[in-house]
């Protein structure tokens, strides 16, 4: 059982002045792991004092040394990489495999394509060859809050500072009550890179105390959420007095349009996608639409693929789903389970209760319906768990119509060998993001939704543009000496 209960505050670890004592739970066994506390307003209050204290200083260093400073991080986040994966996958449910690998492994990648992107930034530009004392200036936001969630703890975090941190924006960091010990390391590991004191801060507490301090604060310039479209509304009416930038990444229900024609891997490929991390990613493909005369067949594949899917601890080694994260997660997706057979869907795997051999953790069974329509409360609200469902189409033109019948606008999935078709429906699916063929993105794409999945876009250039003010300045000296490196 680890005490973590001190903040991470002007470059060194403090007491809480206003804390009270919360319990992590490990949802593989149902029982504390650790304690933290949780901040109150003057815990916030000494991290954006600090973050603004330091924010002149940080603006003020030369990109190339920011950037030399994220090298650093990155080399010490490596050495720390296991102590990473270990925390993350105690505190929310994620296997050793996938912690280590995808968890983990998304921070070095998202460091690398901000060192890459920074030293190709236009930080100051003229306007064009015609305009050159028109002179275009990219400079920090000032101090940014960053609220992250659970579910891939180490990506959301990264995806924030990384960027930040280039564009020489001052930081207070307060991450899930959910996961908060990946978060305690990775102050760890600022503070090891020997970054100035005060430009990473970090502060433990729950949505509507430091969360919400943080949205309000009127010394806080910018706040960059990553997590429920229910908490982006409220941080939203919160940042409203102050009318400071939110950069919003919310959740999704990502429709995977698979046609006839789709490779053989197609349906494995995106039932595993689906029940990764325990179906808790944001962009799970967890409305599988498919053409109506590879119905019976998808749905039949589908169903054995879930079956085959491996439940158990996170601590165990191998490819297999862990918990999910909490018990209010647990019931929620029971309860939507429940709801997807009373409203008609056909269970093909899984369904309620505990997976066989379990009797305490929060596992759930890998489940899939078929026969959902649109309108189901399965295929509009985003259930976080291992679910899937499947919905039949007979045209293309009604599967982009039932793929953008939804609020969400994250991610959506096309499976098929036709690449005119891939072309055509990839302009027309409302999204931030289109994966065919489970082709990933390359390095540095942006990652982001549309409509209440969100409105900003993170990682490489794009990541790096959400956290910079645009100055445009006339009457610049072209022949006097330019921008510091
Ligand atoms: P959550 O919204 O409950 O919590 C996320 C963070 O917000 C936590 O740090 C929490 O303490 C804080 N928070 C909660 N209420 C708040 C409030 N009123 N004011 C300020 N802060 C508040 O989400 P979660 O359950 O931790 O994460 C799951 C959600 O995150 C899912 O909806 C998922 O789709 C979404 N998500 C989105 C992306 C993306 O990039 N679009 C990525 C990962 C997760």
């Amino acid at each position: 059982m680890q005490e973590r209960k001190q903040f991470y505050i002007d470059g060194q670890w403090v007491d809480p002045k206003d804390g009270r004592d919360h319990a992590v739970i490990n949802p593989s066994a149902e029982e504390p792991c650790a304690t933290i506390s949780l901040g109150g307003q003057a815990d916030t209050d000494a991290a954006v004092a600090a973050a603004r204290a330091a924010l002149p200083g940080w603006m003020a260093t030369p990109v190339g040394q920011r950037i030399q400073a994220l090298e650093r991080v990155l080399e010490v986040y490596k050495t720390r990489a296991e102590d990473l994966a270990q925390a993350m996958s105690l505190e929310m449910g994620a296997p050793l495999d996938l912690a280590r690998s995808d968890q983990v492994g998304a921070g070095v990648a998202h460091f690398k394509g901000f060192i890459r992107a920074a030293k190709e930034f236009p930080w100051e530009a003229p306007l064009s060859d015609k305009h050159q004392d028109t002179r275009i200036i990219h400079e920090a936001v000032g101090v940014c809050a960053m609220i992250t969630p659970w579910n891939w703890p180490m990506n959301q975090i990264t995806l924030k500072v990384g960027a930040a941190l280039v564009a020489g924006n001052t930081m207070v960091l307060k991450p899930s009550e959910e996961s908060p010990l990946n978060a305690i390391i990775f102050a760890e590991i600022m503070h090891e890179a020997g970054l100035p004191k005060g430009v990473f801060n970090l502060v433990n507490g729950d949505g509507p105390g430091v969360g919400n301090q943080l949205s309000s604060h009127p010394d806080v310039d910018m706040v960059s959420f990553t997590g429920s479209t229910r908490a982006g509304r409220l941080i939203s009416i919160a940042a409203a007095d102050t009318l400071k930038r939110v950069h919003l990444e919310l959740g999704g229900k990502g429709a995977n349009l698979i046609f006839a024609d789709a490779d053989d891997e197609a349906v494995k490929r995106s039932v595993e996608h689906m029940m990764e991390n325990s179906g808790q990613s944001c962009n799970a493909p967890s409305r599988m639409l498919v053409e109506s005369s590879a119905y019976d067949r998808v749905v039949e594949e589908a169903a054995e693929v879930a079956k085959s899917i491996q439940v158990g601890p996170a601590s165990k080694e191998g490819p297999h789903i862990g918990p999910v994260v909490n018990k209010v997660q647990w019931d929620k997706i029971q309860d939507l389970i429940q709801k997807g057979i009373d409203e008609g869907a056909r269970l093909v795997a899984g369904g309620p209760g505990l997976p066989e051999g379990f009797n305490k953790g929060f596992y759930v069974r890998p489940t899939v319906f078929a026969d959902v329509t649109n309108d189901m409360t399965i295929a509009r609200e985003e259930i976080f768990g291992p679910v899937l469902s499947i919905m039949k189409f007979e045209t293309e033109e009604q599967a982009v119509e039932i793929a953008n019948d939804t609020p969400y606008g994250l991610t959506n999935y096309v499976q098929s060998q036709d690449g005119a078709r891939r072309n055509r429906l990839a302009r027309v699916l409302r999204a931030g993001m289109i994966e065919m063929n489970g082709k990933s993105r390359g390095p540095g794409s942006p990652f982001g939704g549309m409509k209440m999945s969100g409105n900003g876009r993170e990682g490489g250039s794009w990541g790096i543009h959400d956290f910079v003010e645009v100055k445009a300045v006339s009457g610049w000296d072209v022949d006097a000496p330019q921008a510091a490196e």
